[in-house]
């Protein structure tokens, strides 16, 4: 059976890691015996050029027909005013299908310098609500101004999101070490971040093998820093999420290494954590590892949920073989050091072909 991907480029550093991450898994598909089918579709800055909108409608329907989706960067924030205040494009794929929990997953790995070597955390993110006042609205965006000196934004928690992802939340952990921790604001945001925790925890009381504990996000900030080592799930809310898992992928690391999933109880998208990086695009220096990552575990999602055993051996492989990569020195600068994007991306599938010591 062919697995149909999808290839969405991004803004900014987009174009130049992605081709590095289909470059891999195309390596990894050959040491397995199969290939992939690969579909590139406009989204982003390159689709206000080609079709007048970075969102087509074109692809957003082409989506529908394949199996995964591998999401570059977008840089909103630098597209022409007339789409200002438009949802992002991964925010309108998210919506549209549904994508309520985005993994985020940050272990330290032999050879890069990480500031906790030790930290080896998934961050389970609710990715539909919170206080991201940009997808709470079934119209509109719940961030408004009501004059020109006064904004406001709602902050927004179901029962129902809090319980799916909840539920992914346990079940990670149960597979894991059994710790988990939920984190919220409950002190001061009472009744939204109140009612996260608790329903977390009606959930988790479902697991009666878990460890759970639960810390506010300041604090887990700190402690994140001080005691890396002390955590394996941690579920939190949209903004907590993203916040976290930038810090919880620097100390890993890099924000560059840290891979990601987008997905439903159906579907999922491979998302590097980071941004479109505009800072540092257009020099063939950006770390590819986290989009690497991302698309393996997106693998490795798919292959368990349609039993594909080829997927799962393939991810593995591709995790593998960025280890030694990483071990053996192809470092981007972020890392310290002056390896290009496609230089990592070639030691990564050098590895894989087995040119270079063993993949694993
Ligand atoms: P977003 O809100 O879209 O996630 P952001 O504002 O968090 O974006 P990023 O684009 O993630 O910002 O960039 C944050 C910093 O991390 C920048 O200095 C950027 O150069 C660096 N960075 C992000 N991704 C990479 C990467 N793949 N390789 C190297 N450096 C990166």
């Amino acid at each position: 059976m062919t697995v149909r991907i999808g290839v969405l480029n991004g803004d900014g550093i987009g174009p130049e890691i992605v081709p590095v991450a289909v470059a891999v898994a195309d390596a990894a598909a050959a040491h397995e015996g199969f290939e992939f089918d690969w579909l590139s579709l406009p989204l982003g800055r390159g689709a206000i050029e080609s079709h007048g909108t970075p969102i087509p409608q074109q692809t957003l329907e082409a989506l529908d027909a394949l199996d995964i989706w591998v999401l570059g960067p977008h840089d909103s924030a630098g597209y022409p005013e007339r789409f200002a205040g438009d949802l992002t494009p991964g925010a309108v794929i998210r919506k549209r299908y549904g994508l309520y929990a985005n993994l985020r997953p940050c272990r330290g790995l032999p050879g890069v310098g990480a500031l906790a070597p030790e930290i080896d955390v998934v961050i389970a993110r609710e990715n539909s609500e919170g206080l991201y006042a940009d997808r709470n609205m079934a119209v509109g965006s719940g961030e408004f101004m009501p004059t020109p000196d006064i904004a406001l934004a709602v902050g927004v928690i179901t029962r129902a999101a809090t319980e799916r992802i909840a539920r992914q939340a346990c079940e990670l952990a149960t597979e894991r070490s059994g710790r988990l921790t939920i984190v919220h604001k409950a002190n001061v945001l009472t009744m939204t971040t109140g009612l996260f925790r608790d329903v977390c925890r009606e959930v988790a009381a479902g697991y009666p093998d878990l460890t759970v504990t639960d810390a506010h996000v300041d604090a887990m900030a700190a402690l994140l820093v001080r005691r890396p080592g002390d955590f394996d799930v941690i579920v939190t809310e949209n903004l907590f999420g993203d916040i976290l898992s930038d810090l919880a992928g620097e100390l890993a690391g890099s924000l560059g290494m840290a891979g990601s999933i987008n997905c439903s109880d159906t579907v999922v998208m491979a998302q590097a954590s980071h941004g479109a990086a505009p800072d540092i695009a257009g020099r063939g220096v950006a770390n590819p590892i986290a989009i690497i990552s991302s698309t393996s575990k997106a693998l490795r999602w798919y292959g368990r949920r349609t039993t594909d055993e080829r997927l799962t051996r393939a991810a593995d492989a591709i995790d593998a073989a960025v280890t030694a990569a990483l071990a053996d020195g192809a470092l981007t600068p972020d890392l310290g050091g002056s390896a290009t994007t496609v230089q990592v991306g070639e030691r990564v599938i050098a590895h894989l072909d087995g040119q270079i010591g063993s993949a694993g």
